[in-house]
């Protein structure tokens, strides 16, 4: 990307004590890239292990740059969030994703849910159960099929948290815990919340075969969410060995290289005309 000359490079890589000339830069390239729908949705597939069926997909963008190519959300995500540009993109996403997951409905794939992330700035905006309350109306899309991921370290406040998660409850979605394990663990809003799946982040998966902690930490979360009565899936599941451990702790629900990376709208199609022969 620094090859692409000067002005990439700033515009991508803006140093924590700029003038803010360089994130005024990247928020303009954002605010222009929303306007020409340079953004795309790639699809990471959710496996269920014991069938090595295809149970959901997680919806992640990335920018399709017209000179730098494909742009990983890392490189401007944060920018998003803290310029408050996260609210229209999220919103974007979040319809994207619901009209991607029923043209597959409607061309007859089996069904399978779609999950979205959301950030904290999205989820304190007043109106975000409005925004998807429209955009379920729009997509026909059946609740149950639509997952909200978000993370423990969401800075929120409680009441809201309560009020508007019990709203998204109320239209049938589904509430992830994304990251699982990262943040504050309180078994007591993970209730209170009636969150629906646990993700167990990444970082502990990767070290199921060589930290006996991290191994430990994982059988936890697995028995705990078994317990609650909650749905877990594991993701960042790139080796055979980290399979079996999950299968050994019953955790079948999957998402990782091992499978398959997050790809394009085509590639999950081929995926899905696939499965229809089995
Ligand atoms: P995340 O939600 O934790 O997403 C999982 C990330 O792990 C993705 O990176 C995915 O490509 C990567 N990954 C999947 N399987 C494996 C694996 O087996 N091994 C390894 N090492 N990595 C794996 P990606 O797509 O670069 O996304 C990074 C982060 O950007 C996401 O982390 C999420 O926090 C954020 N993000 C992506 N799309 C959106 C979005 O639409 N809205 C918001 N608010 N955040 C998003
Ligand atoms: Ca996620
Ligand atoms: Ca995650
Ligand atoms: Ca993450």
């Amino acid at each position: 990307m620094k090859e692409d000359g000067k002005n990439s490079y700033t515009i991508f890589e803006p140093s924590p004590n700029s003038s803010g000339i360089e994130r005024l830069t990247l928020e303009n390239s954002i605010r222009k890239a929303l306007r020409l729908e340079e953004f795309v949705l790639y699809y990471q597939p959710q496996i269920d292990m014991l069938t090595g069926r295809i149970i959901g997909t997680e919806a992640l963008v990335r920018w399709n740059h017209p000179t730098l190519g494909l742009v990983p959300p890392g490189k401007f995500i944060p920018i998003a969030e803290e310029t408050g540009l996260i609210v229209p993109l999220g919103e974007w996403v979040l319809r994207t994703a619901c009209i991607q997951n029923q043209i597959w409905k409607e061309k007859g794939y089996a069904p399978m849910s779609v999950s979205v992330n959301l950030s904290s700035r999205q989820f304190s905006k007043q109106n975000l159960v409005k925004t998807i309350t429209e955009i379920l109306l729009e997509t026909n899309i059946d609740p149950q099929y639509l997952e909200l991921e978000i993370t423990e370290s969401m800075t929120m406040n409680v009441e809201v948290a309560i009020e508007v998660l019990g709203r998204l409850k109320e239209l049938g979605i589904q509430i992830c815990i994304d990251d699982f394990g990262t943040g504050y663990s309180n078994l007591y809003y993970i209730k209170l919340f009636s969150i629906d799946r646990l993700k167990i982040d990444q970082s502990f998966v990767r070290d199921i075969m060589t930290d006996s902690n991290d191994a430990d930490i994982v059988a936890t979360i697995i028995a705990m969410a078994h317990n609650l009565g909650i749905d877990v899936i594991a993701e960042g599941v790139e080796t055979k060995e980290q399979l079996d451990f999950l299968r050994s702790q019953n955790c079948h629900e999957v998402q990782g290289f091992y499978y398959h990376p997050p790809l394009p709208v085509e590639q999950i199609e081929q995926l899905l005309m696939k499965e229809m022969e089995i």
